[in-house]
């Protein structure tokens, strides 16, 4: 393959900069005394969601096992998170910093990940507020709780949902042309909602639109076409 018939999304694919297992001795482990600082952000809505410490052993374990784990400084024990609370983090990548001396985990949480039942450690962490709706419409979508307007939009099935999206489409295009500021981003926001919902009931999530979105990247405008 020439680099002319190489897609254009490659160079915006994060997954070059992931290290992996043969990366582990070039890493700055003589900086700190054997460990390197770990930054773990929510691999969906990218809310840094707290910040560990690893050992060569921790992090070859993390890389080969897909369950982050860290080396706990004041028990001097490895500790694979939510082996209590059964709230893991799943594996998505690492990647290091420009000097090779702090660890990025992108993972995919089982749970809070605070021990305090918080979503962050952070209390404050800012993170992806569609993402969030997104991945709490799905759990809608699984459980379907009982008195929940998106459980009925569920169980009314796609052509409902879909009519749903047309109408609140309508409604923020009048919105946009004859209405106030508020009342168009209070549209807005009910059109993203349903629209997430009908993206679930096809079996697809916002991290669907954000790949097109991304392939999207430098591409020709698909819309002047
Ligand atoms: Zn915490």
């Amino acid at each position: 393959m020439t680099p002319t018939d190489m897609p254009e999304t490659q160079a915006t694919d994060v997954a070059p900069l992931a290290i992996t297992l043969g990366d582990i001795d070039a890493l700055a482990w003589d900086k700190q005394r054997g460990l390197l600082p770990a930054i773990v952000q929510d691999a969906t809505t990218h809310r840094v969601l707290m910040l560990g410490y690893m050992d060569r052993a921790a992090l070859a374990i993390t890389l080969d096992s897909g369950q982050v784990t860290f080396f706990s400084r004041s028990r001097g024990t490895l500790w694979r998170k939510g082996e209590q609370s059964g709230n893991t983090l799943q594996l998505v990548a690492i990647d290091t910093d420009c000097d090779a001396d702090t660890l990025l985990v992108r993972a995919v949480p089982a749970g809070p990940t605070c021990h305090l039942g918080r979503t962050s450690c952070f209390a404050q962490a800012a993170g992806s507020m569609l993402a969030d709706l997104d991945r709490l419409v799905a759990t809608r979508e699984a459980v379907r709780p009982a008195g929940s307007y998106t459980t009925r939009l569920f169980d009314g099935g796609v052509r409902r949902i879909a009519q749903k999206v047309g109408e609140e489409g309508v409604e923020t295009a009048l919105a946009g042309v004859v209405q106030d500021d508020a009342a168009l981003l209070g549209e807005a926001a009910d059109l993203t909602y349903h629209l997430l919902v009908l993206l679930r009931a096809r079996g697809l999530g916002l991290a669907d639109v954000e790949r097109v979105l991304r392939e999207r990247e430098g591409a020709p405008c698909a819309s002047e076409s």
